[in-house]
């Protein structure tokens, strides 16, 4: 079994009809980008930021973050590594901050807590480019809902770069930027974003919470939160046909990405990126290898113009 998972480690992820695909890991502390190694990931599709802030009564300085992200820049050796901005608020928290909103997942959370924050944010964007000097860094925003907010986020990136100028500290320019699909709006209007973005990634955990009115979080209401519900399926889908028509890559990154019993459906999707844990690659890999796209996506645009649930059983070989 060992030696299997390590054959399918080096094996390349490409469908049966040649479509190759990029899976990517997601990690929450620097440490983390080893296992991705490990597990043979092509590059870092998600690293949630926030938890280097959490746990702590002090906020992290710049020359802190940027070694946190260079280390993981390093470790994955030339590959892409996607580091989110700050995401928090709702599910995720500073310690000892004592304001509470009256509803947090709907709140001041993730870019709108960095905007309206803009020392906080500058300080992080500074140690990115400086990160990025190792390596292939992108910048992913989470949570944007609003094109004034890919706007705001790109005059504070071009401020943190005179910034860095200014001190004589080196960077990398043209930086790439890209945001979070989480939110239904940006999914159902995505043109602009995907014009003036270089590349989007698909968060289905939030996406799913918002689509549906379910709380990602509450036990009682667990069973309504459906990832295969039509509305959902149908705002990745319109996600990722947006990217293809204007070449810039789609990524998912929330946990649908790493259940193997869904990457069929995704592929059916005409998804080519995916992002999880590192211990759900191997898994993932397998699937890919033996499905075949194409056919599988005839059998998904077929079900989704009908809105009609998808059957997963229909879609194994
Ligand atoms: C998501 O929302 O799907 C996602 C990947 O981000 P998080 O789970 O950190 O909110
Ligand atoms: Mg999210």
């Amino acid at each position: 079994e060992r030696a299997q998972l390590a054959l399918l480690r080096d094996a390349p992820a490409v469908t049966l009809d040649g479509i190759a695909i990029k899976l990517e890991a997601n990690i929450e502390l620097p440490e983390e980008a080893q296992a991705a190694m490990l597990a043979g990931a092509d590059g870092i599709g998600l690293f949630r930021s926030e938890f280097l802030f959490m746990g702590r009564r002090d906020l992290p300085t710049e020359q802190e973050q940027y070694q946190a992200y260079a280390s993981v820049v390093k470790t994955m050796a030339g590959r892409p590594v996607t580091i989110r901005t700050l995401d928090l608020g709702a599910d995720k928290n500073l310690d000892g901050d004592v304001t509470v909103a009256s509803n947090p997942a709907l709140g001041l959370r993730a870019i709108r807590y960095c905007l309206a924050n803009p020392e906080i944010f500058a300080t992080q964007l500074r140690a990115l480019l400086r990160a990025s000097l190792h390596g292939h860094v992108r910048i992913l925003i989470p949570m944007i809902s609003h094109m004034h907010e890919v706007h705001a986020t790109r005059q504070a990136i071009d401020a943190a770069c005179t910034e860095l100028e200014a001190r004589g500290v080196p960077y990398a320019r043209n930086i790439s930027l890209g945001a979070m699909v989480e939110i239904p709006a940006i999914a159902i209007a995505i043109e602009p974003f995907v014009e003036s973005l270089d590349f989007l990634s698909i968060g289905t955990n939030d996406l799913i919470q918002y689509t549906l009115a379910i709380d990602r979080g509450d036990s009682d209401v667990a069973d309504l939160y459906d990832p295969m519900h039509p509305a959902v399926l149908r705002l990745i889908s319109h996600t990722i046909n947006a990217g293809e028509r204007a070449g810039k890559p789609v990524a998912v990154c929330g946990e649908m990405a790493g259940d193997a019993r869904v990457t069929r459906m995704l592929l059916g999707l005409g998804l080519t990126e995916f992002s999880m844990h590192p211990a759900q690659l191997l898994d993932v890999k397998k699937e890919v290898r033996q499905a075949h796209s194409n056919a599988l996506r005839v059998k998904v645009a077929s079900a989704l113009n009908r809105a009609e649930r998808i059957d997963l059983a229909s879609l194994s070989a």
